[in-house]
């Protein structure tokens, strides 16, 4: 899969792009991310990428033309990208479409400083906008790399072992449940007995009870979307007593 990211902070990738997992993908040819300056595009001695909003108002706003001629010169070497675009007023980023991305053969991710873009930047290029979450950042670098993230560790062969992703939260629809590792007590505090047991069909089902209890406790709601089980049924009902 190739990344390509264009931001007018490209220093702000290069220690995350280089690090653990996705610095590992990168140097196994996993993964191509290649960050780009939207200032090596603008055309003027000052290389101006922003301007102040037609309107009036505070701020100023980041300019069509270096982005636009950015896409152009970076879609010609690439089939059919998707072109993301970090916006608060884009649609909300999930696993969902974590694992979308994940199939894709390249992404193109627009990251938004100042005020936001001209909106002219979404009539010229097929470009989604894309929110990670209900808040306002001051620009879309940690928004790529929080999708970046998601993303990359979907392709296969990024964790040690594929099945290393199947446990998480969100891949059964719900919360992750609880870890665990040495010592096996610690200040007083001990590791649930079931876990040491060995008992392999006791401890699936003890990690659906704490995933499923976690969920109704943070996040009631996912389970509205998800059909559950007779034993989610009755590992709720459970829970609930
Ligand atoms: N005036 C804008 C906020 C601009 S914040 C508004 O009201 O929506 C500056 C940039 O940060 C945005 O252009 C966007 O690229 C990025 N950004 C801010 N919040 C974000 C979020 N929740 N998700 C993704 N990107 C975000």
């Amino acid at each position: 899969m190739r990344i390509e990211v264009l931001t007018i902070f490209p220093e702000i990738f290069d220690s995350p792009i280089k690090s653990s997992l996705l610095g590992k993908a990168r140097d196994a040819g996993l993964l191509e991310i290649n960050v780009s300056d939207i200032r090596d595009f603008s055309t003027d001695k000052h290389r101006t990428v922003d301007d102040t909003p037609f309107g009036g108002g505070a701020g100023m706003v980041m300019k069509a033309e270096p982005i636009d001629r950015a896409l152009q010169q970076i879609r010609e070497n690439l089939t059919d990208p998707r072109l993301l675009l970090t916006s608060a007023s884009g649609k909300k980023f999930d696993q969902k479409m974590a694992n979308e991305l994940s199939r894709e053969e390249s992404i193109i991710i627009i990251c938004g400083r100042y005020k936001g873009v001209d909106e002219r930047i979404l009539e010229l290029h097929p470009i989604e906008e894309v929110s990670i979450g209900d808040y306002v950042l001051s620009g879309g670098e940690a928004a790529a790399l929080v999708m970046i993230e998601a993303v990359a560790r979907l392709v296969p062969g990024y964790m040690g072992k594929i099945e290393a992703g199947e446990d998480d939260a969100f891949a059964w629809g719900i919360l992750g449940f609880p870890n665990y590792t040495h010592p096996q007590e610690y200040k007083g505090l001990k590791v649930p007995d079931v876990l040491v047991s060995g008992h392999h069909a006791k401890i699936e089902r003890y990690r659906r009870y704490s995933a499923l209890k976690k969920t109704l406790q943070n996040r009631p709601e996912l389970l509205e979307t998800i059909e559950l089980s007779d034993i989610d049924k009755k590992l709720l009902d459970e829970i609930k007593k």
